[in-house]
């Protein structure tokens, strides 16, 4: 059976704004989005100019509920034309008062089925005070393991993150630039604090782990800090830690979408039906 690939598109990565999509090929034109936090217009026009044409979007996961992750714009569009919006338990309250309409919150803990789509795992991750959610999605097409705004990459989510064809992991700051960086102490401190963002080195670290137990065929690093990071120093620590990886990794573009990246299971049961 042909056309088990899947394609995750970033169409926008940082505090200006997140979404990525995640469609499935030939399978369906139904696809995933991981966090609404560009506006449904602009969805529409990056999904225009980056992802295969044809695409609806079935279902939406969120990682939290900070505007550069759920942008309010997309009540309306839900209530016109709702799809379920995951998000965990302890995001329902706000994913409520932020807008999300009660007909299409879905409220998921662990792992769940999201219709003929894909199984999706939800992972409690720290960021600020309600955390954040990582994700693993497996398709036929392969496994995905995606996080972003993590103070720590906490056990539960190490260890979700085995198997993965691409992982999608933040790399926000580099530590010397953010120490150097005019920003007030205390946010500072927020940042690089364990309910702040992972570092660079936090990400390689994370990356060296994960990876041993994956066969990564790409690497997205997501959520770079417009102040604080730079494209080549993000890059770097994972070469120098993960120097296999290094013409596998991609930096996700802050303002536009990032090329697509295709990657299909090598050794999926289905396809071999
Ligand atoms: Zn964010």
């Amino acid at each position: 059976m042909d056309g088990q690939f899947a394609n995750l598109t970033v169409l926008g990565s940082g505090s200006s704004g997140n979404t990525t999509v995640l469609s499935f090929g030939a399978l369906t034109r139904k696809c995933l989005l991981i966090d609404a936090g560009l506006s449904p217009l602009a969805v529409r026009k990056r999904m225009a100019e980056a992802c295969i044409p044809g695409l609806v979007v079935g279902a939406i996961l969120l990682t939290h509920l900070d505007t550069d992750h759920w942008q309010r714009g997309w009540a309306r569009q839900l209530e016109r034309n709702p799809v379920p919006v995951v998000v965990r338990s302890g995001h329902r309250a706000k994913a409520l008062e932020a807008g999300v309409p009660a007909s299409c919150l879905r409220v998921v803990a662990d792992t769940f089925q999201l219709g003929t789509l894909a199984s999706v795992t939800a992972i409690e991750v720290p960021h600020d005070e309600r955390g954040s959610t990582a994700y693993v999605v497996e398709s036929v097409a392969g496994r995905v393991g995606y996080a972003t705004d993590l103070g720590e990459c906490p056990r539960a989510m190490l260890d979700a993150f085995t198997d993965l064809d691409v992982l999608g992991l933040e790399a926000n700051y580099d530590p010397a630039m953010q120490r150097a960086s005019p920003r007030p102490v205390f946010l500072k401190e927020r940042i690089m604090g364990p309910s702040g963002h992972l570092s660079n080195e936090q990400c390689a670290d994370a990356v060296a782990e994960i990876s041993i137990r994956s066969h990564l065929q790409r690497l997205l690093l997501l959520h770079l800090s417009r102040d604080c990071n730079t494209p080549a120093l993000a890059a770097g620590a994972i070469a120098r830690r993960c120097g296999e990886l290094a013409d596998r990794t991609i930096v996700a573009l802050r303002n536009e979408p990032t090329a697509s990246v295709s990657f299909a299971r090598a050794a999926c049961p289905l396809a071999a039906a």
